[in-house]
């Protein structure tokens, strides 16, 4: 495991020599000392990333030639899968399965990226037609420059290659800080870059708390872009920083989804749809279907087969054999799911299942799947975000109740319907409020295809080729092509 900052190439001791311990969420046993980026640290990594941008090198280089340093980073993703699956389990407590296929999902999100840099290299200029034809007109796609990339724990590899991949694939270079809570795959990215011969400066890893990496990278002035995901409170204080200098900013926040089953779903594909939108990585997703709206002729029988499904998934250390869910990532989230609970109950929610710590598992931040019912429409549980295994279920009557439910929130990330009638669910989908929508199943993600949330879950989309955009300026080159002279002040 590393010690040491990924800055300019080299692997450098943070300046003031600080470190702050990681911890197994399984055992709750500190397992390294992470070093912590100070703004001194930040300072010198921005330095080298405007360099590496400034110069001649990595967003002058032909876009061909970027994508061959991306594919060759996918490989040595690939080529560590399993070392950096456990090194992901270890950190954040994920099964390892799930780990598997994140780091899996790295690797493909930085091949995909190169496939679109050899796009924009076969089609670098747009023509565009001008209403004088006295002039010719074309817009060019450049690369942004320095981008600040601030990511959370709950995807940690795939949410750095998330950013990284696009951002160097359009030619831009960057300064990643991991979150504090899980930094190990961050800090093998800055291994696996190298090996690639990724040149110096292009990517720098900076491991750090929030408060004293994060906050230096946002308040950066010569970063040009910031790409933040996390919490709605910090993406806003993200936002408000990057407003001082009109840097540019995408958000990628949370949410409080809906999942809404018609009464014609197949019970048993609606009930395992449910558990994937809730259970996946301990609920710690950010469009996780966490509230869940049930046509009232079939409410009782899908509860009913919920909490006995439930009570079914095995519990425990992330790398024992069929476990399906870990403990959560940390004390401190731990703490919030279960004061959430607590608030849920005082509000005057049921605890149909779980609700508490598993029996026989005495360490570890270990929580049973969370079933809560008659949750209130106005009380925390329904309307924010719990970021835990705990999913808030209730009884609709109409599809208009079912629509107006689903859209009482001041998030928009995702939204899922369920139903066998293809119409209505082209229906419901259409009317969701939400950047990303699912019908007949909860979750799965494509690289190909954009992310990002409506109202105040985000800002912008990453993935697919939206996520190019995202470290992309448009420049326009206007050319007088006429030979007459202008004839304004001279003729
Ligand atoms: P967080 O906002 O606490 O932290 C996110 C990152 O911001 C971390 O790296 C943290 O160190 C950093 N940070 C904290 N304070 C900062 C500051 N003042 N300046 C700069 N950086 C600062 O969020 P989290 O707890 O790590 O992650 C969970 C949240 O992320 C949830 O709300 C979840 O919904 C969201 N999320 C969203 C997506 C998405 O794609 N929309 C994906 C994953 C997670």
């Amino acid at each position: 495991m590393r010690t040491e900052l990924y800055i300019d190439g080299q692997w450098v001791r943070p300046v003031q020599g600080k470190t702050f311990p990681t911890v197994n969420p399984a055992t709750e046993e500190v397992i390294h000392a992470i070093p912590s980026a100070t703004a001194e640290d930040v300072d010198r990594a921005v330095a080298a990333a405007r360099r590496a941008f400034d110069g001649d090198g990595w967003p002058k280089l032909d876009a061909r030639s970027r994508a061959r340093y991306l594919r060759a980073i996918a490989a040595g993703i690939r080529k560590r899968l399993d070392e950096l699956a456990r090194l992901e389990v270890v950190d954040n407590g994920k099964p390892l399965a799930e780990a598997r296929g994140d780091i899996e999902d790295s690797a493909g999100c930085f091949d995909y990226y190169a496939g679109l840099a050899e796009e924009l290299a076969a089609a670098p200029a747009e023509e565009i037609m001008v209403s004088d034809d006295r002039f010719t007109s074309k817009a060019v796609r450049e690369p942004l420059g320095v981008v600040g990339a601030i990511i959370p724990w709950n995807y940690p590899l795939l949410m750095a290659a998330w950013k990284v991949a696009p951002a160097l694939a359009a030619g831009c270079t960057v300064v990643l800080k991991p979150s504090e809570l899980t930094s190990l795959t961050a800090l093998e990215l800055g291994a696996i870059a190298a090996e690639a011969g990724l040149p110096a400066g292009v990517l720098n890893i900076v491991t750090g708390t929030g408060g004293e990496a994060g906050q230096a990278i946002i308040d950066h002035p010569l970063i040009d872009k910031l790409a933040f995901t996390g919490s709605v409170p910090t993406g806003s204080k993200v936002m408000a920083a990057a407003a001082r200098d009109i840097k540019r900013v995408s958000l990628e926040l949370g949410g409080k989804s809906p999942f809404v089953i018609f009464a014609d779903a197949d019970i048993e594909q609606a009930v395992e749809w449910i558990m994937f939108g809730i259970f996946w990585n301990q609920g710690q997703v950010c469009s996780a279907t966490s509230r869940v709206l049930i046509e009232a002729p079939v409410y009782e029988q899908v509860m009913a087969r919920l909490c006995e499904a439930a009570r079914a998934i095995s519990i425990g250390n992330g790398l024992d054999d069929g476990v399906l869910l870990g403990p959560l990532v940390s004390r401190g989230q731990y703490d919030k799911v279960l004061a959430a609970i607590e608030a849920a109950r005082d509000a005057g929610a049921t605890v149909a299942f779980g609700g508490k710590r598993p029996e026989g598992l005495d360490k570890g931040y270990y929580l049973e799947p969370t079933i809560l019912t008659e949750v209130p429409a106005d009380s925390a549980a329904w309307r924010e975000e719990i970021f835990g295994p705990v999913v808030c279920a209730r009884p609709f009557e109409t599809e208009a109740e079912a629509v107006e439910l689903a859209n009482d929130s001041r998030y928009g990330l995702a939204a899922a319907v369920m139903s066998r009638d293809e119409a209505r669910a082209e229906r419901v989908a259409a009317a969701f409020r939400a950047g990303i929508v699912w019908i007949n199943c909860s979750q799965p993600t494509f690289t190909e295809a954009p992310w990002g949330g409506y109202k105040q879950s985000g800002l912008g989309r990453e993935l697919g080729r939206w996520g190019l955009e995202n470290y992309l300026e448009i420049k326009q080159i206007t050319s007088y092509a006429s030979k007459e002279p202008w004839g304004w002040y001279l003729n």
